[in-house]
């Protein structure tokens, strides 16, 4: 088997590598490979069943055509703010121009038209108000919400462009390996059996992080350790957050609390959303949160992010993370935690009976009351606990007793792959991208590094 181009990973930023490499009518042989399901058979049995059946022998919500996209809210963030660091890499101006020409093209695959976050700057003017006087900085980002249910239709439509024009995607196979000859990249393995490809592009996701970190190892890619967050996932009822989700959709706020000024920031809101568990390979159990175009819960979930770095003598930010995922997880029984606010201010875990006394019903059934205090380090709890008082000076009622934190709340960012502009790496031939690069952290930053990547190899 001999390929010009084999792409590992068909989530957006793998997929639109191929997308924008048929819309330069580039006539190279194109092979994606993807460990998942093609998007139509992708299903989480949770619907069916009210709990996460750990499927394997992957999760459905992050494998499979479109990745960690076909399940996840659909937000496309269109500001280059927004999303990783991919713009230190190719520049501000480049990365918001690579922005709009993408945004087209999810606008031709079906995307809904409605941009959120723009129709109101009087309104956006009073919340940034408040927000100076919290010392929290409002990041202005227009969104276009394309609803979970939307996202894998519009996914599927992209999936079938690819397959009608000659695309190869094998899906159901994880590819192990890839082959370096003399500092040349110059194809890969998938179950023992050796395919050649001119051009090998790597884009994991999140997903594919670990076996990344060890390809690099193995075959001295050049890296460096990448960041992870903790934090927590916030859910309150919708009618706390009505204005911001009405005026901004969502609503980035960033500060510095004392007293250890580390970088806090709300991450991922989803007004009328559901919080939502991840399954991780290695059986880490991690809150999420979505929400779809037409179904509604009562609540808005969004994420409250504390990064880490390390450096010497410990430079492992993922496993970092991952302890302190797997003590959530032991404290919840193998299941995700949820706290209210008021029981961690009165130093005293949650009981099941008490989540009941609310306004705000937990939109995860699975998750069970206990103690996250007891798995997020003194320094991570704090940052949180202080950042939640400032953010209710912007959203009165956003630091109310019975606001549910749920854990562990963890962002695996990989390590950042050292490449130029051009995303080349140290061996010829190779290039990785979206997040397993450790670049993008979101559906839009992954989707244009996959549209420049396709630039680069149409030629
Ligand atoms: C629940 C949830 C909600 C989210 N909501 C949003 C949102 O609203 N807005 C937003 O901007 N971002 C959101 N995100 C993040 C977003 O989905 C990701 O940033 C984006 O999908 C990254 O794209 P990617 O192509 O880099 O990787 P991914 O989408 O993760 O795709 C990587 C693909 O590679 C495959 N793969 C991995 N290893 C191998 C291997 N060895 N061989 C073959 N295939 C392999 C995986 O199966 C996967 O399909 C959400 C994520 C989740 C999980």
């Amino acid at each position: 088997m001999n390929y010009d181009v084999i792409i590992i990973g068909a989530g957006p930023a793998g997929i639109f590598t191929a997308v924008e490499m048929l819309r330069r009518g580039s006539k190279k042989k194109i092979l994606i490979i993807e460990k998942g399901q093609p998007v139509e058979k992708r299903h989480c049995p949770k619907s069916q069943t009210g709990k996460c059946m750990n499927c394997k022998p992957d999760c459905h919500i992050t494998t499979g055509f479109s990745g960690a996209g076909a399940f996840s809210d659909g937000k496309l963030s269109l500001s280059c703010e927004v999303g990783g660091t991919l713009p230190e890499l190719i520049g501000e101006q480049t990365a918001q121009e690579t922005i709009a020409y993408t945004d087209n093209i999810y606008l031709e695959f079906g995307a809904d038209e409605h941009v959120e976050g723009i129709s109101n700057p009087d309104k956006i003017r009073e919340i940034r108000k408040k927000a100076i006087n919290a010392s929290l900085k409002l990041v202005d980002c227009p969104i276009r919400h394309l609803g979970t249910e939307m996202a894998q239709q519009l996914y599927a439509r992209i999936e079938k462009h690819l397959l009608d024009s000659g695309v190869e995607i094998m899906f159901n196979t994880a590819c192990d390996d890839i082959i370096v000859e003399d500092g040349v990249c110059k194809g890969v393995f998938c179950s023992g059996n050796a395919i050649s490809g001119n051009e090998t592009v790597i884009a994991a996701g999140r997903k594919g992080a670990d076996w990344l970190e060890k390809i690099c190892v193995a075959h001295g890619i050049g890296h460096r350790p990448g960041t992870v967050d903790i934090g927590v996932r916030v859910e309150v009822r919708n009618e706390v957050m009505e204005e911001v989700n009405e005026v901004l959709y969502e609503s980035k706020l960033i500060g510095y609390p004392a007293p250890f000024r580390n970088k806090v920031r709300t991450f991922c809101q989803n007004p009328g959303g559901f919080v939502a568990q991840e399954n991780y390979d290695d059986g880490l159990a991690v809150v999420n949160g979505h929400s779809y175009k037409n179904i509604k819960s009562d609540n808005t979930n969004l994420a409250i992010l504390c990064s880490h770095n390390f450096s010497v003598p410990f430079n492992q930010p993922i496993e970092y993370a991952k302890k302190v995922g797997e003590l959530a997880n032991m404290l919840g029984n193998g299941h995700i935690l949820v706290q209210r606010y008021g029981d961690i201010l009165d130093g005293k875990r949650t009981w099941e009976k008490e989540l009941s006394f609310s306004n705000v019903k937990p939109s995860l059934p699975d998750a069970v009351a206990g103690d996250i205090t007891a798995a997020i380090p003194y320094r991570t709890m704090t940052n949180i606990i202080n950042f939640i008082k400032a953010v209710d000076d912007v959203v009165p009622g956003f630091a109310s007793r019975e606001t549910l934190l749920y854990s562990p709340e963890l962002k695996f960012y990989s390590n950042r792959i050292k490449m130029d502009e051009h995303f080349n790496t140290n061996i010829k031939g190779l290039h990785c991208l979206g997040d397993s690069s450790g670049w993008t952290r979101g559906l839009m930053m992954a989707s244009i590094m996959g549209v420049l990547m396709g630039r680069e190899l149409s030629e």
